[in-house]
């Protein structure tokens, strides 16, 4: 029985829902009538239904499907401006003691180098993140309560939270761990993360406990309810994700906007981000073996429909895609990506010796902080280190609040804009600093409130002096 605002997995995520969801799109992917209708509400920037998406990820006409990529760019623009906010992963620890056959950190897999990060090491780590210019990591472990314990997190986070080298600082802590009590994400909670990151790897739930054969993690109910006990903990920024490849993206899209759905009717807010993975190539992994690879175009189409059916939620890209992949889905609706990215437990300080691998997946964007910032701003976009929100208690509904009250140029963009600038004096190469320096000239134009303007104009004159830390 479907029902959104149930607790129980299986009625909010309801494989029958999905099933009859699939269906109805297959029946209606031509109909014109009914396209053109689920556009026009698109166009009302309100969101979509699960249903109405899913025809229009099904539809096969072109000059419709021109109109939804020309719609999800629109969006894009109009909720998230040129900005894009950068980040970077921090590998903790990759033991594990689950079982997941796409993963290389599975328990059987006796050939991967086993690594954990003492506090030593991590402060190490940090600092080579600060000395690249990030200010915002997504930590990363794999489940393993006797290696990784809540403690071991915890711990972890008041370190890199209190690590001050130079100018540098890590102003907001993602995390990425695995499905865990109310109680600790309680405590996550009160060591001050940003978002919870669980990606739900795939909808299906006979699927899923066939690709988690083993572990704590094949239990799909625990795992697929873990964001309401997040909620229930106090975080009320919390990221959804589905890894493509697995499963038929059809599902997994239902699935996820589903989820989506249900947040939103259970705690009145619905998920902060989305991630959109898709299975790489890794240590004991060859993506080969699963059937349900996507190709580019099918991953852009699926990127433009989040777009424009949850305008308000944030979209996360990795380094698991190239640079040319990445500019695409930057149009059509991407507003985070991660740069400089290491997936080794300990890469970032140095570089890994060839036999001692600990990498969770091949990276198809080396290229380095510097470089993508730069990219970034010759394509028109402003590379973003804010972190403002949520130090500022505005998170979950409250973020929206300000989207809603059509407040974000006159907030995210000169904050963007006072970010960059940081990073340009501190970390920038004299090319890149050059590039930053005239886009934010031009850029301060597009700031609509004239006393707004000339605070930030005055703050960034204080940020050349050596101050640091403005926000809005
Ligand atoms: N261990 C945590 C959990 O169970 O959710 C999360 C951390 S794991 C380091 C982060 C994510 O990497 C996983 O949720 C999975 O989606 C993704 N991942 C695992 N193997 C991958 C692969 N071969 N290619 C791409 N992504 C992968």
């Amino acid at each position: 029985m479907y029902d959104p605002k149930s607790l129980k997995a299986e009625e909010f995520i309801n494989h029958e829902e999905i099933l009859e969801t699939l269906a109805y799109a297959e029946k209606n992917k031509s109909n014109v009538e009914l396209i053109d209708k689920i556009i026009a509400k698109a166009k009302k920037r309100k969101g979509l239904t699960h249903r109405e998406a899913a025809v229009l990820l099904d539809c096969d006409i072109k000059e419709k499907n021109d109109e939804i990529f020309a719609l999800a760019e629109q969006i894009k623009k109009d909720f998230y401006g040129n900005r894009i906010v950068m980040f970077a992963p921090l590998y903790l620890s990759n033991y594990c003691i689950n079982g997941c056959v796409y993963c290389p950190y599975h328990l059987k897999n006796k050939h991967i180098a086993r690594k954990k990060l003492t506090q030593e090491e991590i402060k190490r780590e940090v600092i080579a993140l600060q000395d690249m210019g990030h200010k915002r990591l997504a930590l990363e472990t794999g489940e393993d309560p006797q290696n990784n314990p809540i403690e071991y997190v915890l711990e972890s986070i008041k370190t890199i939270y209190g690590i001050k080298h130079k100018n540098g600082a890590i102003r907001r802590v993602n995390v990425n761990i695995a499905a865990t009590t109310v109680e600790n994400y309680r405590k996550l909670k009160e060591a001050g993360i940003g978002t919870y990151i669980l990606f739900q790897e795939t909808y299906h739930k006979g699927s899923y406990e066939k690709l988690h054969p083993t572990g704590p993690k094949h239990n799909y109910a625990y795992h697929t309810e873990a964001m309401d006990r997040a909620m229930e903990g106090g975080i009320d920024d919390v990221g959804l994700g589905v890894l493509f490849g697995l499963e038929l993206y059809r599902y997994e899209f239902a699935g996820l906007l589903m989820h989506a759905e249900h947040l939103e009717a259970v705690h009145g807010v619905g998920p902060h981000t989305i991630s959109v993975p898709r299975v790489k190539k890794a240590d004991d992994i060859d993506p080969s073996t699963f059937d349900n690879g996507i190709d580019d175009n099918t991953f852009a189409k699926i990127v433009a429909c989040i777009r424009i059916s949850v305008p308000y939620t944030g979209m996360i890209i990795s380094t698991r895609e190239n640079a040319k992949c990445r500019e695409r889905l930057l149009h059509l609706g991407i507003s985070q990506i991660s740069g400089g990215s290491k997936t080794s437990v300990g890469g970032y300080a140095e570089p890994e010796p060839e036999d001692e691998c600990s990498e969770q997946f091949d990276v198809s964007d080396s290229r380095t902080l510097d470089q993508v910032v730069a990219w970034l701003m010759e394509k028109g976009y402003i590379p973003s280190f804010c972190t403002a929100c949520y130090r500022e208690g505005r998170t979950g509904d409250r973020f929206m609040s300000l989207c809603k009250a059509g407040q974000i140029q006159n907030c995210c963009h000169p904050n963007a804009l006072m970010t960059l600038k940081e990073y340009l004096e501190d970390y920038a190469s004299p090319e890149t600093r050059k590039l930053g320096d005239a886009l934010i000239i031009k850029e301060l134009d597009n700031i609509p409130n004239e006393k707004v303007r000339q605070i930030v104009q005055e703050r960034l004159g204080k940020i050349e002096a050596g101050e640091r830390d403005f926000r809005f």
